[in-house]
């Protein structure tokens, strides 16, 4: 296991037992956190190459400790180089796509495949370094700049580095530093903002270079990364990534190649932003709404 799957891993872990609001962790979500491994398969297939073909055919899925379906029967692909986006309500199911698609969980019904691979055959591994992955909650080490981006990508070059993070919006705060990638951030990142944290956990993604980048804004606005450096992130990528970004904000996704609109763990739309504007459903709505009271109108949980 490369330094960056268990760092995913851990992000990973650490984003299901704190990204809901609310009381404290309830023991059910700290075991959660723990049981996440016993459905990982450690042996399976592995293709030579990830051309990043991605496909939900009719997945059903219930968390293991809850009786209600969170995904009734999600159907969607995207292809490679493709940028698509997942929007939707708090809830909808968002945030669940990504786990099903790390194969943290076994589904209950229906196929995700990447590349033509069912997940449940796949090694977790090969699934794992095929997959970028950028979360709300960072996970920073003490050490330098550098330190935390190579967890991204050992093999990384300072050019590669000084690349992400300019493509992250960071190249302002590298300048500013005297020991630049060298510095030190300090004990996990409390030299950072929260908005540095996300950058440069999204510079971290950027190198690992891998053929599918999955960015998940969660549901909170707490120190976002900015819909700036997302779009650009995303428009640098495109045809060379499969891009999938979860937004709550509808404005973050306008440069997307395709939008899926997901509701009650199903798509209920799909289409450009054009398209989906022109035919006034769903999406044309909270799009309005949301360009009217310039407030983030879906998102309320
Ligand atoms: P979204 O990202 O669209 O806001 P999620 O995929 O996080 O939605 O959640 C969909 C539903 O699944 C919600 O009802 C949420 O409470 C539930 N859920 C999410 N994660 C877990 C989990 N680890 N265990 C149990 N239920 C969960
Ligand atoms: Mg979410």
């Amino acid at each position: 296991v490369t330094i960056a799957a268990n760092e995913i891993q851990r992000m990973l872990r650490n984003w299901l037992s704190v990204r809901r609001t609310g009381p404290a962790l309830d023991r059910s979500e700290k075991l959660l956190a723990e049981e996440v491994s016993e459905f990982e398969v450690q042996e399976g297939e592995k293709l030579n190459s990830v051309n990043g073909l991605i496909e939900f055919k009719e997945v059903k899925f219930a968390y293991p400790t809850k009786e209600e379906f969170v995904l009734n029967g999600l159907s969607f692909h995207v292809k490679p180089g493709e940028a698509v986006a997942v929007v939707g309500p708090s809830g909808a199911g968002k945030s669940t796509i990504v786990d099903l698609l790390l194969g943290f969980y076994p589904l209950n019904n229906g196929t995700i495949e990447v590349d033509g691979l069912p997940i449940e055959k796949a090694n977790a591994k090969w699934i794992r370094d095929a997959i970028s992955f950028v979360s709300q909650d960072v996970q920073l080490r003490n050490g330098s700049l550098a330190d935390n981006i190579r967890i991204g990508n050992e093999m990384v070059t300072d050019d590669e580095m000084i690349q992400a993070l300019k493509d992250s919006g960071l190249s302002d705060y590298l300048n500013s530093l005297p020991e630049g990638l060298e510095s030190s951030i300090g004990e996990r990142g409390a030299l950072l903002s929260g908005g540095q944290k996300q950058r440069l956990s999204l510079a971290r993604a950027l190198v690992k270079n891998s053929t599918i980048l999955i960015l998940d804004e969660a549901s909170s606005a707490l120190d976002p990364i900015t819909e700036l450096q997302i779009n650009e992130a995303i428009q640098k990528r495109k045809s060379k990534q499969s891009v999938i970004v979860i937004s709550h904000r509808l404005s973050t996704v306008l440069t997307a190649d395709r939008i899926v609109v997901l509701e009650n763990g199903k798509v209920v739309e799909e289409g450009t932003h054009h398209s989906l504007l022109e035919k006034d459903g769903v999406y044309s709505r909270l799009f309005k709404r949301e360009a009217e009271t310039g407030e983030n109108v879906i998102s309320v949980s």
